[in-house]
């Protein structure tokens, strides 16, 4: 990666975009489009198709006709997997192009839009390809004169709904899954981050995707994607945004065919620091990391820092410096830690929050920064002294406001851990391993990582508790999610 490329791939004229219908790109039916701003600069980029219900309907007739003519869903496994492959290879061989397009269009630093966005989708395309042709049936220990077979099936059209964040990444944990099980897919994109995704499902035509088996419509989740959740031939609606969002794909499902609804929600997770941190200036650089990249915008962001009261001012001290050494500023220049605030409705949520709750305890940041590049950029914000209760500790910004709050014992810890409605993630710093390992399973969270934050690998799944979700991306678990489980009894 070099600043000339980057320099001369942001100036690519990117034209009007449409819609993948049964291999075709075309507008919405109804003509009727939305404007792409880059919240690099407040300028338009482009176009995207305003979809809604006659277009779903008709992505979704395709991806149903797709599936019961079994070009892709009586295919060997073998033979989607060499097409899962061919996928990956050309997402990277193009990786750089497409994450400069998904920045454009989202406002994440480069450095990490490269690897966590298009090097990742390629990752979870080749994951999903290999493995499909390696997962087995069972055969039941019944009596004798009885074959009894446990199998799994694809379930039919696949509903995937993803949010802004990290599109390339999370929309490749949904499709490539279900499509390596034998699916058809209808994916709805965010509406302020559809580029790089209406990209990377091109490429998958190109690498032998046939037409129908991926579907790929923009426009606003209240019009597309509700008109999605609500169809009675989406067998299964794979979701991942927020809990508000979350709650009414659950209604939508009950009010329609009871499709089985997975949701990867928000958090507000704990990153919980002992005096006995095997390394304390490695875990206040992580606690920078773990809550600034993608300007917060990371729904496994450690944005509660519970710091055992021993060490809060030496610890608060190598933050703030950590902290200030970030440079914020165009997502595209690589020198830059950290990009922009992906919207103008967001970067006034952020400070809103700031002004509402918490005035007087900000001890860094707490701007908005870079007026005159016309883009919507936010100083890095720490909070420190958090009561419990308040707005900030409770709920999920999505924005880089860090809370700081200190403990002093194991179980104030724990209590303060849980003290949320959501159960995404959480951190741990201790060179006590049975220290590590009670925290661990005490701590009401999908994901605890002990000595680091987060950054597991697609080896693992992602699993939420409570108003987290109920889902779970990553690993050869998803395939479950995206197959039926079907018996057999048979009398011989
Ligand atoms: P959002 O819920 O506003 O939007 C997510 C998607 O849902 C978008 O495509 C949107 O258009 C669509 N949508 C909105 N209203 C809809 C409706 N009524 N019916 C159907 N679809 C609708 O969330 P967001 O702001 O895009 O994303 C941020 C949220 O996502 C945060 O809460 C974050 O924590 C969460 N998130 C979770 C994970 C995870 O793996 N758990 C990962 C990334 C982001």
């Amino acid at each position: 990666m070099d600043q000339k490329t980057i320099d001369t791939l942001r100036l690519k004229k990117i034209s009007p975009q449409g819609n993948l219908i049964d291999g075709k790109f075309s507008p919405s039916i109804s003509g009727e489009f939305i404007e792409v701003i880059s919240p690099i600069d407040g300028k338009k980029l482009t176009s995207i198709p305003r979809s809604r219900n006659e277009d779903v309907d008709q992505a979704i007739k395709s991806a149903k006709v797709a599936f019961d003519d079994g070009s892709w869903s009586l295919r060997a496994p073998l033979d989607r997997k060499k097409v899962l492959i061919k996928w990956a290879n050309l997402v990277e061989k193009e990786a750089l192009e497409l994450a400069v397009l998904g920045v454009r269009d989202n406002g994440t630093e480069i450095n990490m839009a490269l690897k966590a966005e298009s090097l990742s989708a390629a990752n979870t395309l080749r994951y999903y390809g290999e493995a499909i042709d390696k997962v087995y049936g069972e055969v039941a220990p019944t009596a004798d004169g009885i074959l009894g077979l446990i199998k799994r099936e694809p379930v039919g059209v696949v509903g995937a709904i993803v949010p802004w964040n990290f599109p390339l990444m999370i929309g490749a944990w949904k499709i490539a899954p279900a499509l390596a099980a034998g699916n058809s897919v209808v994916l709805k994109p965010a509406e302020t981050a559809s580029l790089s995704l209406l990209r990377l499902a091109q490429l998958g035509l190109e690498a032998g995707l046939p037409p129908g088996v991926l579907q790929v419509l923009t426009g606003y989740g209240a019009e597309v994607g509700e008109a999605i959740a609500l169809s009675n031939q989406i067998d299964v609606l794979s979701f991942t945004g927020s809990g508000a969002t979350g709650r009414k794909l659950m209604e939508y499902s009950a009010r329609s065919n009871l499709k089985r609804v997975y949701l990867e929600l928000g958090g507000k997770s704990p990153n919980i620091v002992f005096s006995d941190a095997p390394n304390l200036e490695l875990a206040a650089r992580t606690a920078v990391n773990a809550m600034f990249r993608n300007s917060g915008q990371v729904c496994v962001a450690g944005s509660r820092l519970l710091v055992e009261s021993s060490i809060s001012k030496i610890f608060l001290d190598m933050l703030c410096k950590f902290t200030k050494e970030l440079k914020v500023g165009d997502p595209l220049t690589i020198k830059n830690d950290i990009g922009a605030v992906h919207s103008e409705v967001q970067l006034k949520k952020n400070l809103n929050i700031l002004k509402n709750d918490i005035e007087g305890k900000v001890i860094l940041g707490g701007e908005r920064i870079n007026i005159g590049d016309g883009g919507f950029y936010m100083s890095p914000t720490i909070v420190n002294n958090v009561d419990t209760n308040s707005e900030i500790f409770q709920n999920e910004i999505f924005g880089p406001i860090l809370s700081v709050s200190t403990f002093k014992s194991d179980k104030e810890a724990i209590s303060m851990a849980n003290n949320t409605s959501y159960g995404l993630a959480a951190g741990v710093w201790t060179s006590s391993l049975s220290r590590a390992h009670r925290m661990a399973e005490k701590i009401k969270a999908g994901m605890v990582t002990v000595n680091t934050y987060a950054g597991t690998d697609l080896t693992v799944p992602m699993p939420g508790m409570k108003e987290s979700g109920n889902g779970s991306d990553k690993s050869l678990h998803a395939l479950n999610k995206y197959t039926n489980l079907k018996t057999q009894w048979i009398m011989l």
